[in-house]
C-alpha cells in the first residue's frame, strides 16, 4: 500500500501545495502563451478533437501522478479557454477575475468551509455574516436590519426573490416583468409554480411606465411583484427604479431589483446616482461575478430587513437541532436552500478590504470609461453603426447597412480565427454585436484594434 496523497489542509497543506501550484500556475502561463489570444481558434471539432486526444484514457488503470495530471490538463483548458482577461474577450459579463480574489479562493478550496452548520465553518460563517450585512448596507443605507444572502448569482438570487415573496403571498403572486427582464425570472416562476408573469413591453430597453402603470391598474386587488432591471444583460440599460418603485408604492404592488450587473455602481459616487430608488425595492440582486471581478461563483441577495428571510428556515437534527440552536449554536441553513455551501464570501470580503470603496469605484469607472471610448469609436469609423451612447459598459454596434446574418457571421468568424469574443444582441428589430467591456486594463489601442477586426471580417 503507497501513502495517499497529501492533504491541502493542516500545518502540512501549505508545504503539499506550494510545488503543486508552481506546476499548475507554469501551466496556466504556458497555455496562454499556447493560444496567443483570447479564444482558442479552429471551431468545436477542432477544440473537441483536441481536448479528446489530450485527456484520453479520462480514468486510467494506473495514475500518472499528480504534477503530470496538473499539467496536462490545467494546460489543455487554460490553452483552449475563452480568456476574459484578454481585452479582445468582451461578449458577456464574464469577468476577469481579480488575482487577488483567485488567491483567496485558492485558501477557500484548502480550508474547505461548508455553510450548512458552525461546526463546520465557524469563522467563515461569521465572515459571511458580516461581509454580507455590510454589503446589504450598501443597497439598504437606511435601513435598520439590512442582510444578504450569498447565491450561486443572479439565477439563483431571482429564484429566492420570487420564493420569498411567494411565502408572503401565496401561489396566487403575479410576477410582472419586462421583455428585457433576464430570462432567469421566467424560469424562477416556471419553477415555484406560479402563474406566468405577466409581460409589460420595454421598446426603448427599458419597462415601458404608461404601460406598467395599465398592468399594475388592471391587476391592483391581488399581490403582485414586479421585477426591474439595472443593467440590463443585452445593453446595459438601467430602469427608471424611482418611478417604478413610484408605482408600485401607489398599487400596493411590492418590487424586486435585479443589479446583477448594475450593483457595484453603489461604490461609484460619479455613477451611484444611475441606481437611485434601489432601496425602496423588498429584495436586490447583486453579483460581484460580474461587474466585481471575482472568479464564479458570488452572487448575493439583499433584503432592508433580515426578517424577510424568515421563510427559509429550516430545521435537520445532524446540522441545526433544536437544542444545539437553544445552546448559542448560529444556525445556518436558512442561509440557503443548498445544503453543502462553498465560503464564496471569502474572496469577496478580500476584495472589499484589499480595494476598499474607492478600489472598488475606479475599477467600475474605468470599465465604463472604456465603454464610451469604443462608443466613440465606433462613431468615428463609417463603415460602423452606433446603437446607442452606453449606460453601463455595454456597447453595440454593427457593420452599416449589413443584413442580420452578416452580423451573426461577423461573429462567428471572429471566433473560429481566435482574434475577438463578442456577444450577439436583438436590439430595434436587428441584430447587433455586443461587446461587453468588464476588463479594467482594457486600454484605447484595445479598442483600435477590436474595431479593425470588426471591420476586416465584415469587408471579406
Ligand atoms: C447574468 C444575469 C443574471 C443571472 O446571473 P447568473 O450569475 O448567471 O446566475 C440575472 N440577471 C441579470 C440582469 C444578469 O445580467
Amino acid at each position: 500500500m503507497s501513502t495517499p496523497p497529501p492533504l491541502a489542509g493542516g500545518t502540512a497543506g501549505p508545504d503539499a501545495l506550494r510545488p503543486l501550484l508552481d506546476v499548475v500556475l507554469d501551466a496556466l502561463r504556458s497555455g496562454a502563451v499556447a493560444r496567443g489570444g483570447p479564444f482558442p481558434p479552429g471551431g468545436p471539432e477542432t477544440l473537441g478533437t483536441a481536448v479528446r486526444e489530450t485527456v484520453t484514457p479520462v480514468i486510467p488503470a494506473e495514475g500518472r501522478g499528480a504534477e503530470e495530471a496538473l499539467r496536462t490538463l490545467v494546460e489543455a483548458v487554460a490553452h483552449g479557454a475563452a480568456d476574459p482577461a484578454d481585452p479582445r474577450c468582451a461578449a458577456h459579463l464574464h469577468a476577469p477575475p481579480l488575482a487577488l480574489a483567485v488567491a483567496a479562493d485558492l485558501a477557500a478550496s484548502a480550508l474547505n468551509p461548508s455553510l450548512d452548520s458552525w461546526d463546520q465553518a465557524p469563522a467563515a460563517s461569521a465572515l459571511e455574516a458580516e461581509t454580507a450585512r455590510a454589503l446589504a448596507a450598501e443597497v439598504y443605507p437606511d435601513a435598520a436590519r439590512p442582510d444578504a444572502l450569498v447565491t450561486t448569482g443572479g439565477t439563483e438570487g431571482n429564484q429566492l426573490a420570487l420564493l420569498l415573496a411567494r411565502e408572503r403571498h401565496g401561489a396566487a403572486l403575479t410576477v410582472v416583468c419586462g421583455t428585457h427582464t433576464h430570462h432567469s425570472v421566467r424560469r424562477a416562476a416556471w419553477l415555484l409554480g406560479l402563474p406566468e408573469p405577466v409581460t409589460v413591453p420595454a421598446p426603448a430597453g427599458t419597462t415601458d411606465l404608461a404601460a406598467l402603470d395599465a398592468t399594475l391598474a388592471r391587476l391592483r386587488g391581488g399581490p403582485v411583484l414586479v421585477t426591474a432591471t439595472a443593467g440590463t444583460t443585452d445593453t446595459g440599460r438601467i430602469d427608471p427604479l424611482p418611478a417604478i418603485a413610484g408605482l408600485c408604492e401607489r398599487y400596493g404592488a411590492e418590487l424586486h431589483v435585479d443589479a446583477a450587473y448594475g450593483g457595484t455602481l453603489l461604490f461609484s459616487p460619479r455613477h451611484r446616482d444611475l441606481l437611485r430608488g434601489i432601496d425602496r425595492a423588498r429584495s436586490t440582486v447583486l453579483d460581484l461575478h460580474k461587474m466585481g471581478w471575482q472568479p464564479v461563483a458570488a452572487g448575493l441577495l439583499a433584503v432592508p430587513d433580515s426578517a424577510l428571510l424568515a421563510p427559509l428556515a429550516h430545521t435537520a437534527d445532524y446540522l441545526n437541532a433544536d437544542d444545539d440552536t437553544e445552546a448559542g449554536l448560529p444556525d445556518l441553513l436558512g442561509r440557503s436552500l443548498r445544503t453543502t455551501r462553498r465560503p464564496d464570501i471569502l474572496k469577496i470580503a478580500v476584495t472589499l478590504r484589499a480595494l476598499g470603496r474607492g478600489g472598488l469605484a475606479e475599477l467600475a469607472d474605468r470599465t465604463l470609461t472604456a465603454a464610451h471610448d469604443l462608443a466613440d469609436l465606433v462613431e468615428k469609423t463609417p463603415a460602423l453603426e452606433l446603437h446607442a451612447r452606453p449606460v453601463l459598459s455595454t456597447v453595440l454596434f454593427r457593420p452599416r447597412g449589413a443584413a442580420d446574418a452578416t452580423v451573426a457571421r461577423v461573429r462567428r468568424s471572429l471566433l473560429h480565427d481566435g482574434s475577438a469574443v463578442l456577444g450577439r444582441a436583438r436590439a430595434d428589430g436587428r441584430l447587433w454585436l455586443k461587446a461587453t467591456l468588464l476588463n479594467p486594463h482594457t486600454a484605447p489601442g484595445d479598442l483600435e484594434t477590436l474595431i479593425a477586426l470588426v471591420e476586416g471580417s465584415s469587408a471579406r
